[in-house]
């Protein structure tokens, strides 16, 4: 049975003398995988809607839950991301991420996605910034927002920051009984507070301190990592790269 979907390459291997693996993000089925037979020998633009980060209207053949292309058509190929190391590593950290996170039914991680590679690929924010963002707001959809806004878990006076290992927010005095503990200014709560009610569309439109933003970017890194207990390798290579360019 033939079916068209839009979805976005977000890993590839190859296969056979000529082809690809895809791992595909849809918008409901999360993440499938296709066959795509010739897709390294094939014309041009029919290989830009399959590389890496391209987002196409795909057309597949589908038998006993074997998915074959057969048609792609580009939609947006997001051509800029490779044209920065840094900008490359953090879009693979991003559908690294995106493959943990994705369910079928809820096309939230996909809108995420698209929004974050058209936000790097435009340049619309220091990558710094997208980074963080996405990584609160994957948090959100996967049903792990933090509670900022709560106070102190322990005695609930404002919070100065977050504990990692327990997942809670924390004041001053009760900072240190918490394990890993990253400050959070007032402003940089009020970043939090806004990229967890803000639509995709809206996330990055803020404005804030270079101090804040510090404070804000640590603790969205941390806050993804401890709460859905991962360590990508692509975050990894993404520090490297970072800091080689500083
Ligand atoms: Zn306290």
């Amino acid at each position: 049975m033939n079916e068209t979907f839009p979805g976005i390459v977000i890993r590839e291997m190859p296969s056979g003398e000529n082809g690809k693996l895809l791992y595909v993000l849809t918008a409901d089925r999360g993440v499938v995988r296709i066959n795509a037979t010739g897709a390294r020998k094939l014309t041009a633009s029919y290989l830009k809607s399959v590389q890496m980060f391209a987002y196409s209207r795909l057309t597949v053949y589908e038998k006993n839950g074997h998915m074959t292309l057969t048609e792609a058509e580009l939609i947006e190929g997001f051509y800029y991301i490779r044209k920065d190391l840094v900008a490359l590593a953090f879009a693979s950290y991003a559908c690294e991420m995106a493959y943990i996170s994705a369910v079928p039914d809820d096309s939230s991680v996909l809108r995420l996605l698209l929004n974050t590679l058209y936000a790097v690929s435009n340049a619309i924010a220091p990558i710094n910034i997208i980074k963080a963002v996405f990584e609160l707001k994957l948090c959100c959809v996967s049903g792990l927002m933090p509670d900022i806004e709560d106070g102190c878990a322990v005695c609930g006076d404002e919070a100065a920051g977050f504990c990692m290992n327990e997942l809670e927010p924390r004041c001053a005095v009760h900072a240190v009984s918490g394990g890993e503990f990253i400050p959070l200014c007032a402003a940089a709560r009020r970043i939090v507070s806004f990229v967890c009610g803000a639509d995709y569309s809206k996330m990055l439109s803020f404005r804030a301190s270079p101090d804040a933003i510090e404070d804000f970017c640590a603790f969205c890194e941390s806050f993804m990592t401890a709460s859905m207990e991962v360590n990508p390798k692509t975050l990894q290579f993404y520090r490297e790269i970072s800091r080689k360019q500083l």
